[in-house]
């Protein structure tokens, strides 16, 4: 290395050395400054030619979905998506009724949960079956008749109307039936993300694949008299409607009578457990829905302009069912990372246990949506609560804010912000 070349690898390294002497020091700064930078950057984008969309785009989505098309400056960094619109599913259809679903492998981040849409007719059954994952259900639409056997062996049998629940543990054999005058629609809730509602046990499938002998000899009964079952499965199929509740209910009690075990729930006849003038709250787990030992729910009405407050759940993820009205929801993710998402009617959300989220009614109706949680109880913590019970000489020194401003904070968690 010659003189000339050896001063200025010299300089070259202090200017190294002082450039990142510097840089240490001031790095929170330097960190602040970007992220205002690039926000900065991003409200002019806006304003002038930048923002601007030349190519092809599909205009419903790209309108349904403003909040990712042009996010709020404060999303940053790659979130992955945590909607999935049941519109995108496949819908099965039978005679009788049909069925959607929205599982892990719609949603990867579903990891807890999954959701089916299903009709029935009036008379369509969704036939005798079992699985895995424990059951929750909200009856959306119409009416329909549900039975099940309970784990001593009792039956059980129950009418549903909208807004009514049901819950059915792993295990526990069951039916649905629409009935008059136009059937039913449902939500089903599951507590496992990879639940696949086309991989249930079912009556006629289990019967079809028994050597024909073992059936006679099982039940008692000849092998010619089992020749008319069907020979593969049912899953949904038309038939009459049943008689009245109390002539099921009398021929499943036998002689031993009905189960004890409620499997249904009104959840419209328990008042709200918290409400404002913006909205409400109706919480339901397994302290007052004794069935629903897996699986607990939290139903929120926002009436327009209105805001389930920020919070988490300690406890669990969060599967989310928008029931009616258009929201927007913003998770965020830890280390700078944001992202706010669009709902409306008829899509599924997920947020990830303890990752704070609020949602925002957009539009100009109520906002109605399910919380639904893998847990026998609800949790959950409110941003607001949290600060107006720690001292606010703390919270001053982390936000600088006026003791007034602090002091204005609500003092509990309300759910509903009364805007
Ligand atoms: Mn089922
Ligand atoms: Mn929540």
């Amino acid at each position: 290395m010659d003189e000339e070349s050896a001063k200025k690898d010299l300089s070259r390294r202090r200017f190294l050395e002082i450039g990142s002497a510097a840089l240490a020091s001031a790095s929170v700064i330097s960190a602040e400054n970007a992220q205002a930078q690039a926000q900065e950057s991003a409200v002019k984008a806006e304003k002038d030619q930048s923002a601007t969309i030349r190519g092809p785009q599909n205009a419903p989505l790209t309108a349904a979905n403003h909040d990712s098309v042009v996010p709020p400056i404060t999303d940053h960094g790659n979130v992955p998506p945590f909607k999935y619109p049941f519109s995108y599913s496949h819908r099965r259809t039978h005679e009788g009724g049909w069925a959607r679903q929205v599982t892990i492998q719609d949603l990867p981040v579903s990891t807890t949960l999954a959701g089916v849409n299903m009709r029935l007719t009036a008379g369509g059954i969704r036939e005798l079956h079992w699985h895995t994952a424990a059951e929750w259900a909200l009856m959306l639409y119409g009416n329909a008749r549900i039975t099940a056997l309970d784990a001593d062996g009792k039956g059980f049998v129950s009418d549903v109307k909208q807004g009514d629940l049901w819950n059915f543990p792993s295990g526990i054999p069951h039916s649905i039936q629409g009935l008059g005058p136009d059937g039913c629609e449902f939500l089903l809730v599951f507590d496992e993300g990879g639940f696949s509602e086309y991989d249930t046990i079912l009556i006629s499938d289990l019967l079809a694949h028994t050597p024909r002998s073992v059936v006679a000899k099982n039940f008692g009964v000849s092998e010619a008299e089992l020749d008319s079952m069907p020979k593969g499965e049912l899953f949904i199929f038309q038939a009459d409607l049943p008689g009245s509740l109390e002539e099921d209910r009398r021929a499943v009690a036998g002689s031993i009578g009905l189960s004890p075990v409620q499997f249904d729930f009104r959840l419209m006849e328990q008042p709200p457990a918290k409400k404002t003038k913006s909205g409400d709250v109706r919480i339901v787990d397994s302290t007052i829905f004794k069935a629903s030992t897996t699986i607990a729910a939290a139903l929120v009405t926002l009436h327009p302009g209105g805001l389930r407050e920020i919070h988490w759940h300690p406890n669990a993820d969060e599967w989310q069912y928008y029931v009616a009205g258009k929201g927007r929801m913003t998770v965020f993710a830890a280390a700078a990372r944001a992202r706010t998402m669009d709902f409306e009617a008829g899509d599924v959300g997920y947020v990830q246990k303890t990752l704070p989220h609020y949602i925002e009614n957009t539009g100009d109706t109520d906002l109605i949506f399910l919380e639904m949680f893998k847990s026998g109880s609800y949790q959950d913590i409110s941003l607001s609560e949290w600060i107006s019970h720690t001292p606010p000489e703390l919270i001053a020194a982390h936000l600088h804010l006026a003791k007034a401003t602090i002091e204005a904070i609500p003092k509990k968690n309300v759910a509903v912000m009364p805007v």
